[in-house]
């Protein structure tokens, strides 16, 4: 299985693993040697659309010279483009939606067997509850709260792809949270396109983080792709109440000129922007906020875009991501004129990345000599890589320990030694330990 795109799109995957490991399918990390590879792709914009094509034809090169029999095609390529995609890459022996996920299996058997190319792609569905093989370290685990999305921003595809939103049912979230935490994870990443539109029509997001922070065996709960305008104060009080959830929040705000959010179609103003990331500030001491920003999008000119730039500069958040505005066949702003010359665009994401390294580096050169609790995740050429709460696994920067003090899955208190504008570095106290000591021999020693 190659597995491309966010998070979202993780938990398909690992769904799908495990709908195949309890059928009896075996794995391998060689493409050479399956008999079948399933792309699990991506096709939110193009740069993901072309390496989603990328991954196709890899795997149907596996088919002249590896053992490879049969390409499956899943996730948001599949589902976008359906029938044109098997027309337009016959490469792909089966084409199946973001629905058809539980079912993998039967595909597969049923694809080893067929002689012509398969076809099975239904309307968007939220597909929950499935078993799950790990494809992240046990310790930290995504889990997916919401599918689809109703906010038709105009440069959006993922209406389209994954449906009008719907809440998982809050039951089922906490029982997925305590197999989770059986299974070793510390960390729950909770995922939806608009988390904050997260009701089930009894439990709302601010009711379902505060039982899940009673699951036994979570420290950390994380909340991602919170929608600016819907934070309520309920929110922000459970976050700042809450040890559990961690000081730590991912909110798109994509733009901050009036004119153009509002043709983006984003719920309210640059105003109510601000307030909100002032709000988020007071009631939640200590949060660290991450936001992703478009530049170039169709009518944004260079006044437009200094207004953009200069609230990074006021917000200062301590984690951003910016892309150049990709325009998609089938959304509203596909159709805007007055498009931004690729260049530009460029140019702008330069300064904005410029002006944001400045702030990132400030912030954490200010944690040097703070001591800090940090999750460790991997040990890489001898060195442990962990995180602090305000750091999201594959997104956001890491602490390197120059002390083995701990292993990966296991918190250490660290001291902060030295930042750059991503990274942390970090000492970790030593564990305690016994000493071999005759006339004390009550005496603890670190070392
Ligand atoms: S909130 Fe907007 S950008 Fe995010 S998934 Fe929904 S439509 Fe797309």
């Amino acid at each position: 299985m190659v597995s491309l795109g966010c998070p979202k799109n993780q938990v398909d995957a690992e769904q799908m693993l495990g709908v195949l490991a309890d059928s009896g399918f075996e794995f391998t990390s060689q493409q050479a040697e399956a008999d079948v590879i399933v792309i699990n792709t991506c096709g939110f914009i193009e740069s993901a659309k072309e390496e989603s094509i990328e991954a196709i034809l890899e795997a149907a090169r596996m088919k002249k010279v590896g053992k490879c029999r049969k390409v499956i095609v899943a996730g948001c390529l599949a589902q976008r483009y359906k029938g044109e995609l098997q027309k337009e890459l016959p490469e792909a022996d089966v084409v199946i939606g973001t629905a058809e996920i539980g079912r993998i299996a039967d595909i597969c058997k049923q694809a080893l067997s067929a002689h012509e190319s398969i076809l099975q792609v239904s309307s968007p569905a939220m597909v929950y509850g499935l078993p799950r093989v790990s494809t992240t370290p046990a310790h930290y685990r995504y889990l997916k709260i919401a599918e689809g999305c109703s906010n038709h921003c105009s440069y959006c595809a993922i209406p389209a792809i994954r449906g009008a939103f719907t809440s998982r049912p809050a039951a089922s979230i906490i029982e997925e949270a305590r197999r989770l935490a059986g299974e070793g994870a510390k960390e729950l990443i909770l995922l939806a396109q608009d988390s904050t539109a997260y009701c089930d029509g009894v439990t709302d997001l601010a009711l379902l983080l505060k039982r899940l922070a009673r699951v036994r065996g979570i420290s950390w709960l994380r909340l991602m792709y919170a929608y600016p305008g819907r934070i309520s104060k309920a929110l922000m009080g459970v976050m700042a109440d809450e040890k559990k959830i961690c000081k730590y929040l991912d909110i798109p705000i994509q733009h901050f000129d009036d004119k153009v959010l509002a043709a983006m179609n984003r719920r309210g103003a640059s105003g109510d922007i601000r307030k909100t990331i002032g709000e988020l500030r007071k009631r939640v001491p200590g949060i660290a906020l991450r936001t992703s920003l478009i530049v170039g999008f169709p009518g944004e000119t260079e006044a437009s875009f200094k207004r953009l730039l200069a609230f990074v500069k006021e917000a200062e958040f301590e984690h951003l991501g910016v892309f150049m505005y990709s325009p998609e066949e089938g959304t509203a702003a596909f159709e805007f004129g007055a498009r931004v010359p690729a260049d530009i665009a460029a140019d702008r994401l330069d300064r904005i990345m410029q002006a944001q390294s400045k702030i990132s580096l400030k912030k954490n050169r200010a944690l040097i000599n703070t001591q800090q609790t940090v999750l460790v995740d991997y040990l890489e050429d001898l060195t442990l890589v962990g995180r602090l709460q305000t750091q999201a696994p594959e997104i956001d920067g890491v602490v390197y320990l120059s002390e083995t003090a701990a292993e990966p899955g296991q918190f250490a208190e660290v001291t902060i030694t030295d930042a750059t504008e991503y990274d942390l570095m970090g000492i970790a106290k030593a564990r305690r330990r016994r000493t071999a000591c005759t006339k004390e021999p009550n005496h603890l020693s670190t070392g």
